[in-house]
């Protein structure tokens, strides 16, 4: 079997591609600031390794794995690497200078060698609609494995680029509209919103106690954890759903995230303002019962065999898809 090398904060997305392709998921730890860990890399590569998958940034934490470090080990094995810009693509391009400072981005993209092929999701931060997203190879050879052709079907000779086989016409004038609509402008402009906005909730973060940002680049997601054993981060989220906040609930460690997008920039002083508010709450005991969902997130967390967790997960789809 096939192993494919990919941080624990890799989309969620590679393992349904490990699964349908057989190819061994080979999980690797973060450096405690959410980057895939090094030596733990180092320590794992060997000739089995077909792929490392990389983030720029990873989903969970808005962090760009150390990019240019991790094609050392890469070229030393022959394999390939792909950074998952899904999230990045349209926004760290885009970054204003002047916003980032001393923070700047790393490296991430095709100036390094070793990078083979990325992904970027046009349904995201480009605006366009979902059923849209781009992969992009190193070279035409590399792309050429993503064809398929039956020249000898009784059906005529066959030719299939993708993995859908037929697509609709409309999401792709839809996605070419939406990118000529937006313009190198519309997202730059887009990304200096945002990143201000996450810039100021990142401020923010730093005076709240026990509340601790995890992850130190500046990028559209912000998450933060909880420093202290006796305040429960998904008690907060309780608090925060109950005052209208919808966020991103998050494992190991237990964390939240705030995804910023062009759609609540606007509303980051207000969240700001909430977010102290729903801490004192906690803090106090002032704390949701109807409807919390804390001791589901907790449980999930203490679960070691997690295949339960995952058949439940299915079982809940299958009712959703009947009613
Ligand atoms: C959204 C996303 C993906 C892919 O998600 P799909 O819903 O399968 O399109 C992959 N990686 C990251 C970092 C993402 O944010």
């Amino acid at each position: 079997m096939f192993h494919r090398i990919v941080s624990t904060s890799a989309h969620a997305a590679v393992y349904k591609a490990a699964e349908y392709f057989c190819i061994k998921l080979v999980l690797i730890g973060n450096d405690g600031q959410g980057r895939m860990d090094l030596a733990e890399l180092r320590a794992k590569m060997n000739q089995r390794v077909i792929l490392v998958y990389a983030s720029a940034p990873g989903y969970p934490h808005g962090v760009i794995d150390p990019i240019r470090d991790i094609a050392r080990y890469v070229k030393e094995w022959g394999c390939c690497l792909h950074v998952d810009a899904c999230l990045g693509g349209f926004v760290l391009p885009f970054a204003d200078s002047e916003v980032l400072g001393s923070a700047a981005y790393p490296e991430f993209d095709f100036q390094i060698p070793e990078v083979t092929s990325m992904s970027i999701d046009t349904h995201k931060y480009g605006c366009a609609q979902k059923g849209s997203s781009v992969v992009l190879y190193r070279s035409r050879e590399i792309r050429k494995f993503q064809y398929t052709a039956v020249s000898s079907w009784t059906g005529g000779m066959y030719i299939s680029p993708t993995q859908a086989g037929s697509r609709s016409g409309g999401i792709i004038a839809q996605t070419w509209a939406a990118m000529m609509h937006f313009g190198s402008d519309g997202y730059e402009q887009a990304a200096r919103q945002i990143l201000l906005a996450a810039q100021k909730l990142r401020c923010a973060l730093r005076d709240i106690f026990p509340l601790e940002v995890v992850g130190k680049d500046l990028t559209m997601v912000v998450a933060w954890r909880s420093l202290s054993k006796s305040f429960d981060i998904y008690v907060l989220n309780d608090v925060l759903a109950e005052m209208g906040w919808h966020l991103s609930v998050l494992h190991s460690p237990p964390a939240l995230h705030l995804c910023i997008t062009s759609a609540n920039v606007g509303t980051i002083d207000l969240f700001v303002t909430d977010l102290r508010k729903a801490v004192d709450r906690v803090q106090k005991g002032d704390i949701v019962t109807s409807g919390a969902k804390a001791p589901i997130y907790g449980m999930g967390n203490r679960m070691s065999n997690t295949t339960v967790v995952d058949d439940l997960l299915k079982d809940i789809q299958d009712v959703l898809d009947t009613t």
